[in-house]
């Protein structure tokens, strides 16, 4: 019998997942493994870890999920803390695996990584598959390297080829025999529940596909769809967007998936600009993957795709001041202590947070997507790089660098201050430079 090893990655999730379609296709024996680097605990490039505590818990949950709902089919997922190289090398040595398959990522460390295991074990075929995104590569109107430079350009082709977006698959029936035997992984791993000490705040998103699942039904039972391109800019409504993306970025649930619900909703509950808005911005996620895999190693490069260095220098005080909230604008406080405490920020506080970085504090803005990387839940590698390229005019954006207006912003989207009040983003501004008696900047 053969022995092929499937890989979880960015896709924790048996239902509607391609990759695991055909790792079991392949026949004979199949074990399940998940791998979580400890480097991505250890302070990265930009003085912060790549994994914070909140996703981290989120994440597993989501193993957690996956096991139980793998069991309940007789198989298990094995999880493990090392070098994904240094793992593969050891299960090659121990069961001498022939095959890997696994869902591709475009982010940096997890293209080394497969590169690495294929070249250390070339005895194993390494199957990639996508999974993560709504379209397959062969299904887009271009050649991923002629992807559109705009969103708009991308969504205008994408929209006129009328792609069909495939039913979600269903799980498998049958999920095959392991051989490599369960381990006791659940007891070696951070309990989860002392990680969720450690957060002092209750998170009402719990990691994993079947509460993924079941917040994708809940939500399209609701009319909230029906208003979403009315209240999506909300700072701080749960209900004026979809919540998604921690289920979304975690593979807990496929963007297929959520347009499945979306047009079973809209059927039911009638179609309209609202509905049809939840779509673009799948789209926008969507022309992200495909960036993220065009630019390669360019998505973290200072001048990004544009090749065009912005003006920054390195103010260590002002960074503290933005990730801890005490900046001298109270908007930006308030969603950088939401992002604190909760690990979400809705789009529009992203925006500004962002915005403020780059042109008011005048900072590198890796610094500010690294810091995101870290706390963000639903953080991942394209959409949030490539948002942080957009904001800092080095990305997708045809305008070029883009400031907010913080005063306008704050008296649209919190005209009454109750989201300033309520994340306390007047209570420790500060001055934006501190200086000693001679006036040199400390
Ligand atoms: P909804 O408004 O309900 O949108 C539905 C889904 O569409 C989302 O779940 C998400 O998957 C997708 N989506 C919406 N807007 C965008 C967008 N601008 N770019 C890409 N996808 C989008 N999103 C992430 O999932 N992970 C990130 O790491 C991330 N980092 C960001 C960094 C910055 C600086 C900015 C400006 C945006 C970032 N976003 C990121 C995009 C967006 O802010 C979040 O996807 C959204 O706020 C999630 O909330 P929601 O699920 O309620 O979104």
């Amino acid at each position: 019998m053969s022995r092929s090893i499937y890989w979880f990655t960015n896709d924790l999730r048996l239902t509607d997942n391609p990759g695991l379609v055909e790792a079991l296709a392949a026949g004979g024996h199949i074990s399940f493994v998940y791998c979580i680097d400890p480097k991505l605990f250890r302070p990265g490039r930009y003085q912060c870890p790549s994994m914070g505590a909140k996703r981290h818990r989120f994440l597993l949950q989501s193993l957690e999920d996956l096991d139980s709902r793998l069991r309940r089919c007789g198989q298990h997922l094995n999880v493990y803390y090392d070098n994904p190289l240094r793992l593969f090398e050891q299960l090659h040595s121990q069961w001498g695996m022939e095959r890997i398959f696994h869902s591709v990522s475009p982010g940096f460390y997890e293209v080394k990584n497969v590169e690495a295991i294929k070249q250390h074990l070339p005895q194993v075929k390494v199957t990639p598959l996508h999974t993560h995104t709504l379209f397959q590569p062969e299904n887009l109107p271009f050649l991923i390297k002629q992807l559109p430079d705009t969103f708009t350009q991308f969504r205008k082709q994408v929209e006129k080829a009328e792609i069909t977006i495939a039913e979600p698959l269903e799980t498998p029936t049958s999920l095959g025999k392991s051989f490599i035997p369960k381990s006791n992984w659940r007891q070696t791993l951070p309990r989860i529940s002392n990680l969720g000490k450690s957060l002092n705040y209750k998170s009402i998103y719990f990691g994993g596909e079947t509460s993924g699942l079941r917040h994708l039904t809940d939500y399209f039972q609701q009319d909230y769809a029906q208003e979403y391109k009315q209240t999506r800019n909300e700072l701080d409504q749960h209900s004026a967007s979809t919540k998604f993306s921690p289920w979304l970025a975690h593979g807990c649930i496929s963007p297929r998936q959520v347009v499945h619900q979306l047009k079973q909703h809209e059927q039911f509950r009638g179609a309209n600009e609202s509905t049809y808005w939840i779509f673009f911005e799948l789209l926008w996620r969507e022309y992200f993957q495909w960036y993220a895999h065009k630019y390669g190693n360019t998505l973290f490069a200072f001048g990004g795709i544009k090749g065009r260095n912005p003006t920054t220098s390195f103010y260590g005080e002002r960074y503290q001041q933005w990730c801890q909230g005490s900046t001298p604008f109270p908007i930006v406080n308030a969603c950088m202590k939401q992002l604190n405490a909760t690990g979400y920020m809705s789009n529009r506080g992203r925006q500004l947070v962002a915005s403020c970085f780059v042109n008011e504090l005048q900072l590198d803005w890796r610094y500010g997507a690294a810091y995101f990387e870290q706390h963000l839940l639903d953080y991942d590698v394209a959409s949030n790089w490539g948002n942080w390229q957009y904001l800092a005019g080095v990305g997708a954006d045809p305008r070029g660098a883009r400031q907010f207006n913080l005063q306008k912003q704050t008296d649209t989207y919190d005209p009454d201050g109750e989201f300033i009040e309520r994340w306390q983003g007047n209570s420790d501004c500060m001055a934006l430079d501190s200086v000693d008696a001679v006036g040199w900047p400390l």
